[in-house]
Order: C-alpha cells, then sequence, then structure tokens
C-alpha cells in the first residue's frame, strides 16, 4: 500500500534496523521502544489489522507465531517476553499494518495500559 510505513519498510523503501527478514515477513527495531528489546514483526503483505485476516492467512498466522519463538531466542529473551498486537481504535493500534510487538529484556506489569 503506497502510504503505509510498514509497507515502505517491508520494501526497503526507508532504512531501517532489521532483525530477520524472509520473503513473508520482517522483524525491525521499533523506533520508540518501550522495553530494553522491543522488535515489531510484520507480514510483508499489507493486512490492515487482525480483522482483515481470512482463511488463507492461517499458515502466516501460524507462521508468524513460529518465527515470533526463534526471534525471541535469538535475541537472548529467555527470562521472558511480552508479545503484543494492538488491533483497531480501542487497542490504540497506531500503524494500520498489521504487527506483533516483542518486548523483553525489563520486568513487565499487567494489566496493560
Ligand atoms: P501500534 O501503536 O501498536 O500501532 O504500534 C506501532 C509501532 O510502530 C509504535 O511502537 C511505533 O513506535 C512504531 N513505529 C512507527 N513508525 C516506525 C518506523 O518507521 N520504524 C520503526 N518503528 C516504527
Amino acid at each position: 500500500m503506497a502510504d503505509c510505513i510498514f509497507c515502505m519498510i517491508a520494501n526497503h523503501e526507508i532504512p531501517t534496523d532489521v532483525v530477520y527478514e524472509d520473503d513473508k515477513i520482517i522483524c525491525f527495531h521499533d523506533a520508540e521502544p518501550q522495553a530494553p528489546v522491543h522488535v515489531l514483526v510484520i507480514p510483508k503483505r499489507h493486512i490492515e489489522s487482525l480483522d482483515d485476516v481470512t482463511e488463507d492467512d492461517q499458515e502466516l498466522l501460524g507462521y508468524i507465531m513460529f518465527k515470533i519463538h526463534e526471534i525471541a531466542a535469538d535475541l537472548g529473551l529467555e527470562n521472558g517476553y511480552r508479545v503484543v498486537s494492538n488491533n483497531g481504535e480501542d487497542a490504540f493500534q497506531t500503524v494500520k499494518h498489521l504487527h506483533f510487538h516483542i518486548l523483553g529484556k525489563r520486568k513487565m506489569t499487567w494489566p496493560p495500559g
């Protein structure tokens, strides 16, 4: 999608601190980290949010979750980490391209704000 910042990142149109990439997903450091480790995992294909996935996306979603566990291990998050996906207005999704935050290397609190 032309004016989507995460599509631009996926297409290498803007400089990004890439952690992992393959043909389906890209993982990069969040521009405003909320923890000592804070990266985002996104599908390269534009999907606005979990509300927009279809049956055809089931394999991709499972793949993202599998890769999150590998990326977390590569980032040394053996003591635990949080995976967050904000979807829609009430969840305060600010970038309308499906993404999963991985946050780690600090103690998290619950409930989230
Ligand atoms: P959301 O609030 O769940 O939609 O998260 C969007 C995240 O994207 C925020 O944590 C932002 O800091 C991050 N972000 C926005 N633009 C960029 C960018 O250009 N590079 C890296 N992270 C970004």
